[in-house]
């Protein structure tokens, strides 16, 4: 069977500090964060044409040495179970391998480290790790010990990671935030990431303001307490 890769971006910059990438995004999301970018690829993938692995192979194979790794975004590429076999398709052509994910499926997350197929991994935080806070900011029911499990996974692995947040004002307040990095304890690295209110899959936030940079920052330096770095992206 097909991956179900929707989405290909050959040259990134910004995907992943420091490397030259390309991205690979999947179908499908078991959240409906209102703030999300990637609503077609979320709600109606199957209105994307698939595009075969193969193409984006012979792409890799051709940029060799001119490409340092791919990411995997999506959606969230944890739910798609053949997920090991096209990661090591990957490794085979010598790439690293970044992986976007929210953490919601640790198994899948302990399989990918043990077998040593991802580099790099960022894991969204989207709230406090509250029940009842989570599930209203992603709009779907959430286990919250399958998130501290994948924290966990990825603090004590030896691959470079980050936990980001996006700061949506109507969802998370500055204490919100603070009570996420304390969660964090001791994390090599957490970013906040500012709201952007263009093409939104709710389309209610679109009138919604940003938080002041200001403001951002200051809570940045506060979240330093607990976790070993702390900045703003996006602003
Ligand atoms: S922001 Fe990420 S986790 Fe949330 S709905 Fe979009 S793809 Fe899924």
């Amino acid at each position: 069977m097909a991956h179900p890769i929707k989405g290909f971006n050959p040259h990134t910059l910004i995907d992943w500090e420091g490397k030259v990438a390309c991205v690979v995004y999947l179908s499908g999301c078991n959240f409906r964060c209102p703030f999300c970018h990637s609503s077609v690829l979320v709600v109606s993938p199957q209105s994307l044409p698939t595009i075969p692995f193969e193409r984006i192979e012979r792409f890799l194979q051709e940029k060799q040495g001119w490409i340092d790794g791919v990411v995997i975004g999506g959606g969230e590429p944890t739910l798609y179970e053949q997920l090991p076999v096209l990661l090591e398709d990957i490794r085979k052509l010598g790439l690293l391998i970044k992986l976007d994910t929210n953490g919601t499926m640790p198994e899948m997350l302990r399989e990918l480290l043990l077998r040593n197929l991802i580099d790099f991994v960022a894991m969204d935080i989207k709230a406090p790790l509250e029940e009842e806070k989570y599930c209203q900011v992603v709009e779907r029911k959430v286990v919250i010990s399958d998130i501290r499990e994948s924290i966990d996974l990825v603090m004590n692995s030896v691959v470079e990671y980050e936990f980001r947040t996006t700061v949506v004002p109507a969802l998370l307040t500055m204490p919100d935030i603070l009570k996420i990095a304390q969660s964090l304890h001791g994390a090599q690295k957490y970013v906040l990431q500012q709201f952007n209110p263009k093409d939104t899959l709710d389309k209610n936030m679109a009138t919604l303001a940003p938080y002041p940079v200001d403001e951002l920052k200051k809570c940045a330096k506060l979240a330093k307490e607990f976790v070993k770095d702390c900045s703003v992206r996006g602003i």
